[in-house]
């Protein structure tokens, strides 16, 4: 029978890796719980009818990106594509807008899009993500744009460009819509097939075609910030004075369009040069039709997700590998009664708050110390028969090899505790 493997588009985490995504979380939740955001977990699964009214039919995500099927009852499920549209239907199902004021939640977890794999594009991946859901100040956006900044820094990831543009209120597209429509009809035969389909679904897509025909086309077409009405360059303004205000430092981009229907006013992306053609890493703004479009009290509302494995590919180049929980003890037994008390003796050390690997081999000594050695614990605690009988131990320093035999109740001392924190702090634990 053959080996079953992962899905192609999916893959795992190893252990080896996964010190980089608790870093991520760690610091993402230290800056949202400082910037009073609150952590929301939503169904991974929903409705498809949520998505296709959420993000809108015409979407790239909506009409080919979807993971759906029929439920055992022949009802229409959808593996979540993003959140935004999961968290905005919780909202409103548990009004959470009741309470007045604004909603600001966050969100970490896997996505699903049935996307071709390729170096940063993959079909379960991971994103986090924030939504602030009630205010239409230019603030929010703002507020929205420095927190993403801030958790990469705190990640050292500096080497970002951000890009903002506007897409206005829905009035202002109608007409920019039309504007474009017109310039890019006359060269619909040299636009990429899926451009062509987008011209009368969701030319605004158009402007963010990877082709490269359609995107010099696109380089001349007329910019969105030209049809912009009062209200909406205002706010954009603001936004931008307020950006400046805070040093974050930005490129207009009059081309950026986010793919889904449902946002307004301020678009962003936060853009990495070492990622080759998967370069966003964040990507979000301002969506004031949404929780109206949900059947919701007309709400404003601005949000951004990161894409987290393109996160990851750019920490591992900066090579800053996340400190891994290392060993107090390891712990070897050999005998039965010793291997019987072996494991008392470790989770009494594990209660103490010592961090301990029992081996479980019942191998000869010897082995068991070639594994204590590359273990990188601290010290090596050896259980043999006599020991067992009085309930002592032998504690070996894996860094200078010096023993000495101690009862099992002195492990607890202030005294070893303070030398084990010593050596871990002085980073020199094993011998090599
Ligand atoms: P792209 O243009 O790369 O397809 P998008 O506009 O579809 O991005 P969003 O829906 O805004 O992306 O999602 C926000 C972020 O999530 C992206 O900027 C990216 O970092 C990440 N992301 C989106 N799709 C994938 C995927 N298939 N694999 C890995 N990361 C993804
Ligand atoms: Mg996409």
């Amino acid at each position: 029978m053959g080996e079953i493997q992962a899905l192609r588009g999916t893959r795992d985490i190893l252990p080896d890796e996964v010190g980089y995504w608790q870093l991520v979380e760690a610091r993402a939740r230290e800056i949202l719980d400082r910037s009073a955001y609150r952590e929301i977990r939503t169904p991974i699964f929903e409705q498809t009818e949520l998505f296709a009214r959420g993000i809108g039919e015409a979407t790239d995500v909506v009409g080919k990106e979807m993971y759906s099927f029929p439920d055992r009852k022949g009802r229409s499920i959808t593996l979540r594509p993003e959140n935004t549209a999961g968290v905005v239907r919780a909202l409103i199902e548990q009004k959470l807008y009741a309470s007045g004021g604004v909603q600001r939640l966050w969100y970490i977890g896997p996505m699903f899009r049935y996307e071709r794999p390729q170096a940063g594009r993959q079909r379960q991946f991971h994103q986090l993500g924030l939504e602030a859901i009630g205010s239409a100040d230019p603030r929010a956006d703002a507020e929205a744009i420095a927190i993403a900044t801030e958790i990469l820094q705190s990640l050292g990831l500096v080497q970002l460009r951000l890009e903002i543009n506007s897409v206005g209120n829905i009035e202002d597209r109608q007409g920019y819509r039309q504007a474009l429509v017109e310039y890019l009809t006359p060269y619909k035969d040299e636009l990429d097939p899926d451009s062509q389909d987008r011209l009368t679904r969701n030319p605004l897509r158009i402007l963010d075609s990877k082709d490269k025909r359609t995107s010099e086309i696109a380089a001349d077409a007329p910019s969105i910030l030209d049809y912009l009405g009062p209200e909406s360059q205002g706010h954009f303004e603001m936004v931008q004075q307020l950006l400046s205000s805070l040093n974050i430092s930005y490129k207009l981009n009059p081309r950026l369009v986010r793919g889904l229907d449902y946002y307004t006013h301020t678009a962003f992306e936060i853009i990495s040069d070492d990622l080759g053609a998967q370069a966003t890493v964040c990507g979000g703004g301002r969506y004031d039709g949404l929780v109206a479009e949900l059947s919701g009290p007309q709400t404003p509302a601005v949000g951004w997700a990161m894409g987290l494995e393109r996160l990851i590919v750019l920490l591992q180049q900066l090579q800053t590998s996340p400190r891994m929980a290392s060993l107090d003890f390891y712990l070897v037994s050999r005998g039965e009664k010793a291997q019987m008390q072996s494991l008392k003796l470790a989770s009494y050390l594990r209660k103490a708050g010592f961090a301990v690997e029992l081996d479980l081999s019942g191998s000869a000594f010897k082995k068991q110390f070639a594994r204590a050695d590359r273990s990188g614990a601290v010290a090596c605690l050896i259980l043999g028969e006599a020991e067992a009988e009085n309930e002592r131990v032998q504690l070996k320093w894996m860094a200078s090899g010096e023993q000495s035999e101690l009862s099992q109740a002195d492990l607890l001392s202030d005294k070893l505790r303070d030398q084990i924190d010593a050596i871990k702090a002085s980073g020199t634990t094993s011998s090599e």
